[in-house]
């Protein structure tokens, strides 16, 4: 017997009334001959409402305390589909992430999954369950406390059961009916891909298109799952995320992700010798500083610039923890120079492994518009540049023309 995985987002469990329309999808597959394991999410809110309780109690919260709190929303969920089901002669049952038991590391708040033993949940189906509901998001540390995935983690549960339990599919339905070429808020043209590679689904959500938690992309690649976005407010197809084999499509480009709260920090006339860029990046490491783009400028008679972004709210502390470097003799630099005002832009493809001269046609389009590039990086399947954030949107409209994104490929 064929086993799917259906996961429901916040938004499509936010109330009993879409606890039910996504209990008739569940429904409908189960009457289709297969079995089903359905991951959910908190009703939309609540999460956000319960780390508030949290951080009202106790700033510097214990971290088992917050994991214990922030996973209840998830339990709520699973208790009302379990029933939404069997008021429809389902026969489901709800499992907490200990009750699996789905193994995972002690790091509370950003728990690791370590293993999902099947015995109990196979046990259950063998005596003619038709469908586990299983609350996302939380697992069970060696400890034997309670922890949580981080914030989105129920696409990494829902993934993660789909691989243990060799599913067909992973159904992540949402409040979007897909991955789209860019966020379609900023243009209309943006279009809503059929097929995407793993590869760039992963640059595409860690670049910021927040459909899809970075890890459970992760996940999916390393274990073949194809996992499938849609909507679960209709009933049309949505998006595959799967092997690049199994694209028809041939295309360059498939889509332009955007990061508007980016900063640049600039260390002026740092000393060029072996070891600076470890003086400088192992500081900020330490103080959790997430480094993205990196560039050293040429050096002059032994020194040089050193330019790195960073997420704009974390300037502060990696001025800090450059500042502490330098007082404590490691480094020394004779300023740092911030521009908290850039967006970061991302043309992601791909067809780029294989075709020339995409930098070139995105650099002449940003010219076009008179956007000024402050800082390029490139992957083999992607070119980011930063620019003022005031041209941001800009810069995706004239990147979306450019490569005729609103063209089928
Ligand atoms: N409810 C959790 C959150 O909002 C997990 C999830 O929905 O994926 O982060
Ligand atoms: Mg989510």
């Amino acid at each position: 017997m064929s086993l799917l995985v259906m996961k429901f987002g916040g938004t499509s469990v936010a109330d009993l009334a879409r606890i039910r329309n996504a209990a008739g999808k569940v429904l409908r597959e189960v009457e289709a001959g297969h079995r089903v394991i359905v991951v959910v999410s908190a009703m939309a809110g609540r999460t956000n409402e319960l780390v508030g309780w949290v951080n009202e109690v106790s700033a510097l919260s214990d971290a088992r305390e917050y994991d214990a709190v922030v996973s209840s929303g998830e339990n709520v969920t699973a208790g009302l589909m379990a029933l939404t089901l069997q008021e429809m002669q389902v026969e489901a049952r709800s499992w907490q992430g200990w009750q699996v038991p789905l193994e995972t590391t002690s790091a509370h708040g950003a728990a690791r999954i370590l293993a999902i033993p099947r015995e109990r949940i196979d046990a259950r189906f063998a005596a003619g369950m038709q469908v586990a509901v299983i609350a996302g998001f939380q697992g069970i540390s060696p400890e034997g406390r309670i922890t949580t995935l981080g914030r989105g983690g129920s696409d990494t549960s829902a993934v993660a059961f789909a691989a243990a339990f060799g599913a067909e599919r992973c159904d992540i339905y949402t409040d979007v009916d897909g991955v789209y070429t860019t966020d379609p808020r900023i243009t209309g043209k943006a279009r809503k891909l059929d097929r995407i590679s793993y590869e760039e689904m992963l640059e595409l959500a860690s670049l910021g298109a927040k459909v899809l938690q970075t890890r459970s992309v992760e996940l999916a690649m390393r274990y073949r799952v194809r996992l499938q976005v849609l909507s679960s407010f209709g009933d049309a197809p949505g998006t595959l995320v799967c092997d690049e084999e199994d694209i028809m499509e041939s295309r360059i480009i498939s889509g332009i992700a955007h990061s508007r709260d980016e900063a640049k920090v600039t260390l002026l006339s740092v000393e060029d010798r072996p070891g600076i860029a470890a003086a400088i990046f192992g500081p900020l490491g330490e103080a959790g500083v997430n480094v993205d783009m990196i560039v050293q400028n040429i050096s002059e008679e032994g020194r040089t610039d050193m330019t790195f972004s960073c997420p704009v709210d974390q300037v502060t502390r990696a001025e800090k923890a450059l500042r502490a470097a330098a007082a404590e003799g490691g480094l020394a630099f004779a300023n740092v120079v911030t521009d908290t005002d850039v967006a970061k832009i991302s043309v992601v493809g791909i067809g780029m492994r294989s075709h020339a001269g995409v930098a070139a046609r995105m650099f002449r389009a940003l010219a076009d518009e008179g956007i000024n590039i402050k800082v390029i990086t490139t992957s083999e399947i992607k070119i980011s540049v930063l620019v003022d954030r005031k041209y941001m949107e800009l810069a995706v409209q004239t990147l979306h023309d450019a490569f005729e994104l609103d063209k089928a490929g």
